[in-house]
């Protein structure tokens, strides 16, 4: 005789309960984003938190958000907001994140440097950028610090080349608030 199991139904409610995280709108640009996070990958703003980080900057100013492609905390007076997301006072990363594409992300900087050496192999190019050398990993919590970038037009190649690798992350692109489809 078999022992009596739980039923498939509730192991599954179960599970959905503790993927459903609680959300909460980003104060920016309304994405929803982990009730806890301190900081919206959709835009770079700063939500609300205790420890408050510096512009890089300028010393003693709060940031108001991080730049959306290379992580750098900006104050008030030198973030650049365009279409409601962050960027760092640099012209260029305004650009480079309307033609490159996130392929990958990572906790890890020697995981990236083997996703870009195998990108790099198929003849992509890669930029890598890390926003744990601003904000360390405290701060990011559930976020992955490391991302790799392709070129926008090769964005499907280089994740067929991951997938096939199976090194493709389960969420790659700028996707953060799925957690809400589980609710
Ligand atoms: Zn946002
Ligand atoms: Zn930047
Ligand atoms: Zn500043």
């Amino acid at each position: 005789m078999t022992p009596p199991r739980p039923s498939p139904k509730g192991e599954g409610k179960n599970l959905l309960i503790f993927l459903a995280k609680k959300v909460d709108p980003c104060k920016n640009c309304h994405s929803d984003i982990q009730a806890d996070a301190s900081l919206c990958f959709h835009c770079g703003a700063v939500q609300n938190v205790t420890d408050v980080v510096e512009c890089e900057q300028h010393a003693g100013e709060p940031a108001v958000g991080v730049c959306v492609l290379c992580g750098k905390p900006a104050c008030g007076d030198c973030a650049v907001s365009v279409g409601g997301k962050f960027f760092c006072e640099n012209p260029q990363h305004q650009e480079l994140f309307k033609q490159w594409a996130v392929v990958h992300e990572s906790d890890f900087e020697f995981e990236s440097d083997m996703i870009q050496r195998n990108i790099a192999a198929a003849e992509i190019q890669t930029k890598v950028f890390s926003f744990r050398s601003y904000l360390g990993t405290m701060w990011l919590k559930e976020w992955k610090p490391v991302r790799v970038l392709v070129p926008r037009e090769q964005f499907s190649q280089a994740t067929d080349l991951l997938q096939n690798l199976r090194l493709l992350n389960e969420q790659k692109d700028d996707n953060h608030g799925r957690h809400s489809d589980a609710e």
